[in-house]
Formats: C-alpha cells, sequence, structure tokens
C-alpha cells in the first residue's frame, strides 16, 4: 500500500511536487512513469526517507515514512538511477555490509548470503572487484543484489535497467516477475514503458510536479489526459 497525502517537495523557493493525492491498495508493483525532471526520483527518494517531506505525509504498507525511518531502512531495498556502491568496498562487502551491520548477521553468514545471490546474477567471478573495474550494468547488478539480500517487504526501484543491455534487462525483468510472485512489493521508476507494461499493475504518471493520472495498467492503452497521450507517443 502506498498513501500520499499532499505532498509536496520545495528545493529552496522552486517547488518540485505540488501537492500529491494518491492511495493504491490491493496492487504489488506501482510503475511511475513520465517525462524527464517531472520529479519522480524526488518522488522515490522521499518514498525512501532519503529526502526530507516539505509538506504532507507518505504512508508505505504500515510505515509513516516521515517518522519511521529506522523502520523504513530495515524493511526496504533500495536501487538508485546512480546506484551508490561504496567505491572503498569490494563488490562483497558491498553486500556484506548491510547484513552484519543493520540486520545482525554473522559475517559467515552474511558472507554465504551474498555469494549465493552474487553467483544467480552471473557475478561470482567478481566478489572481490572494487565497483570501478566492473561495468555499467554489473554494477546495477551488484546495487540490485544488496536490495535484495536484506529479504526486504518493498522495494524501491529508480531506473533499474538505465545502464544494462538488452539481455540484463530481460533478466532484470524477470527478477522482478519472479520477486511479484513472491507478492513483494515494489515502486519502480522507469522510462521502458514496454517493461513498466509487463511488471506493472498499477501506473502513477508525474508530469511537472503532479500526478497527472494514475490507475491500473491498462490507463496506458487509452490515455484520458494530452499529457500522458503526448508522453507515451515519445516514448514510443
Ligand atoms: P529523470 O527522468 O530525468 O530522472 P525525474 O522525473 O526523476 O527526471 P527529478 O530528478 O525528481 O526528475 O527532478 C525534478 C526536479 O527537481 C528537476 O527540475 C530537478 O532539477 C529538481 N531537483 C532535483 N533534485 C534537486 C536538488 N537536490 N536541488 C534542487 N533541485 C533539484
Ligand atoms: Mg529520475
Amino acid at each position: 500500500r502506498l498513501e500520499l497525502n499532499q505532498l509536496e517537495k520545495e528545493f529552496g523557493d522552486k517547488k518540485v511536487l505540488n501537492g500529491l493525492d494518491v492511495d493504491i491498495e490491493d496492487h504489488h508493483i506501482i510503475g511511475v512513469i513520465g517525462p524527464s525532471g517531472g520529479g519522480k526520483s524526488t518522488l522515490l527518494r522521499m518514498i525512501a526517507g532519503f529526502e526530507s517531506i516539505s509538506s504532507g505525509q507518505i504512508h508505505l504498507n504500515d510505515i509513516n515514512v516521515g517518522q519511521e525511518k529506522e523502520k523504513l531502512h530495515k524493511r526496504c531495498g533500495f536501487v538508485f538511477q546512480s546506484h551508490h556502491l561504496f567505491l572503498h568496498l569490494t563488490v562483497l562487502e558491498n553486500i556484506t555490509l548491510i547484513l552484519e551491520k543493520v540486520h545482525g548477521y554473522s559475517s559467515q553468514d552474511a558472507e554465504e548470503k551474498a555469494i549465493r545471490l552474487l553467483d544467480q546474477f552471473g557475478l561470482k567471478q567478481h566478489v572481490n572487484k572494487k565497483p570501478q573495474q566492473l561495468s555499467g550494468g554489473q554494477s546495477q547488478r551488484v546495487a540490485i543484489i544488496r536490495a535484495l539480500a536484506i529479504d526486504p517487504d518493498v522495494l524501491l526501484f529508480d531506473e533499474p535497467t538505465s545502464s544494462l543491455d538488452p539481455v540484463l534487462t530481460y533478466d532484470v525483468l524477470e527478477t522482478i516477475l519472479e520477486l511479484k510472485k513472491e507478492k513483494k512489493d515494489f515502486v519502480i521508476v522507469t522510462h521502458e514503458i514496454g517493461f513498466v507494461k509487463e511488471v506493472a499493475d498499477y501506473i502513477v504518471f508525474i508530469h511537472e510536479g503532479e500526478i497527472v493520472e494514475h490507475g491500473p495498467v491498462e490507463i496506458v492503452e487509452e490515455p484520458k489526459t494530452d499529457q500522458l497521450d503526448d508522453f507515451l507517443s515519445k516514448v514510443f
């Protein structure tokens, strides 16, 4: 469940999100779409608790985001547009760090879990590399693994496939479909309409800081507003 109440964000005197209101229940994968600069990443960072709320409220499942950061960060996994791996740590350490420090794993358990996931995503031979020694797509997969490693209830992804080639994009799509079967909740920001149509069950279309349309994924087949119609005609 994702509920936004009169959510606003200002950077200085620039209003970036202008009173977002939505209450989404019974949908597991929410796709956030819209033109560049509209405020998608800002919204996702606010839901993730990494950007302050100027006014209004966010509820994610039973978590009041403005007030329960610690609970939020224990139960949510994040993948950002630029993936923010720790550059001084190895691939393995990037994943074990959070398992040990935030989730109380022993170093042995953390390592076993990290290696199992890295193997599953075809990255086992890179465990001891530093992020600079990886390709963009490999780094992105490490970021996704790091988000998955904590067995989160909710995953927040900002352009998870932006730096991947078509094959890896397909892998990520498959992974998300698998996680959907496990009833994990996602909020995914993406430019890829094909991707969103396949995985999302609810769409939020953000245009210049406002939710112009939202509803079940079918809304992208029959846009009601010129803004969504125009956006869809450009991304196809
Ligand atoms: P894209 O599709 O290009 O990723 P977006 O929809 O994710 O775009 P945001 O990154 O949320 O857009 O940015 C929305 C607006 O907020 C933009 O005008 C941007 O310049 C502004 N903005 C974002 N972060 C900051 C910041 N830290 N300080 C000032 N302005 C910001
Ligand atoms: Mg963005």
